[in-house]
């Protein structure tokens, strides 16, 4: 189960309450629902709620990743178990429920059991890829995409019965879709369990099938979904969209949909994790003199110093200018290569400036003596 709601409603608070306050919002609900305590039936739903809640605002790297990017933000990069498995909650429910010294984790192992394991009624996850251009990773993208899904059938409301009428029970296996079937075999009897044959393993039987969808209780459709990417996504980086996979069939669940992003090339700048790598020429007298440059940046252009007697191939970092990283703080950085351009064609006057330069270096052979 994954929340839909905003973690600070959940646990009653706001944007900026503190850690100290946080810690002690989250105790006071889960005296209030930790299934030990709370018998009611949503009570676990409700501890496992406040508890995510919990681990992500506690942790100062996940609750930036959720002031920012919300739910995306945190469903892309952490499954449930990351979540819980960095939280130190043995701490702050000491004495909350049966969470004595063996009996910590219990709980949590629980919850990571129902997500870890599959239900065979949940669907296919499927998987969509989109290519980005540099500037999208940079800045974030919404966008809607559309792709076809099995959905319930609409008809039928997934029952896989005509309208207005509904299946009912297979009274040859009473509704469980399977049967005891009794081999002998001399002395020896075998009993297994075997599909129903009357309801095909449904356990139900359908009188009068949905045309739409043949009874099937599903059908395809091209579905438009909203695209949340976060600034930051690299080649290979997966958003997952709980809910938004394929159904198998009109009464299970949908599987997920993963959204893997690739970047298209750019014309002036080299990805390199989070840092940005940028080439760029400076005439030989700069390089020698010093001076300022301008660089480019995927926002906009930056003010490059360079040190007199800079060396052919030197690489000076512009910090800060690079990809945010999406995984953590902070931003990386731009990484200017340069090159010393030698001019290939020059005027009369450069020619004499530079003559003039080459006898002031003794460069003429005549003049050398190594002998
Ligand atoms: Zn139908
Ligand atoms: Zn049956």
């Amino acid at each position: 189960m994954s929340t839909t709601n905003d973690y600070y409603d959940i646990l009653g608070i706001s944007k900026t309450t503190n850690e100290k306050d946080l810690k002690k919002a989250y105790r006071k609900l889960a005296l209030k629902y930790h299934p030990d305590r709370n018998k009611s039936k949503d009570a676990e739903d409700k501890f496992k709620e406040i508890s995510t809640a919990y681990a992500v605002l506690s942790n100062p790297e996940k609750r930036k990743i959720y002031d920012q990017y919300g739910h995306a933000g945190i469903d892309g990069q952490f499954n449930q178990e990351d979540i819980f498995r960095s939280t130190d909650f043995a701490d702050i429910l000491r004495g909350v429920g049966g969470m004595g010294s063996g009996g910590f984790g219990s709980i949590f192992d629980s919850f990571f059991g129902s997500s870890t394991s599959r239900d065979p009624s949940r669907g296919q996850d499927l998987r969509y890829d989109i290519e980005l251009t540099l500037e999208q990773a940079f800045k974030g993208e919404k966008m809607n995409i559309t792709i076809p899904r099995h959905v319930k059938c609409q008809y039928c409301i997934g029952s896989g019965a005509e309208k207005g009428t509904s299946p009912i029970n297979c009274s040859d296996c009473g509704g469980r879709g399977q049967v005891q079937v009794t081999r002998s075999a001399g002395f020896a009897r075998f009993v297994s369990v075997q599909n129903c044959s009357t309801c095909q393993g449904r356990g139900q039987i359908i009188k009068k099938p949905c045309k739409k969808c043949n009874s099937l209780g599903i059908m395809e459709k091209k579905q438009t979904i909203e695209l949340n990417i976060p600034s930051g996504v690299d080649e290979g980086s997966r958003i997952r969209l709980r809910g938004s996979g394929d159904i198998t069939s009109g009464t299970g669940q949908p599987g997920d949909l993963f959204v893997v992003t690739h970047m298209k090339s750019h014309d002036s700048f080299v990805r390199d994790n989070e840092n940005l790598i940028y080439e760029t020429d400076v005439d030989y007298p700069i390089a020698v003199l010093g001076g300022d440059i301008l660089v480019p940046t995927l926002n906009k252009n930056a003010k490059l110093k360079i040190p007199s007697g800079t060396q052919n191939n030197t690489i000076f970092k512009l910090k800060g200018k690079g990809f945010p990283r999406i995984n953590g703080f902070g931003t990386g950085d731009l990484l200017v290569r340069i090159n010393v351009k030698i001019p290939k064609k020059i005027n009369s006057k450069e020619r004499k400036l530079i003559e003039e330069l080459s006898s002031e270096f003794g460069s003429d052979i005549s003049k050398r003596k190594f002998f």
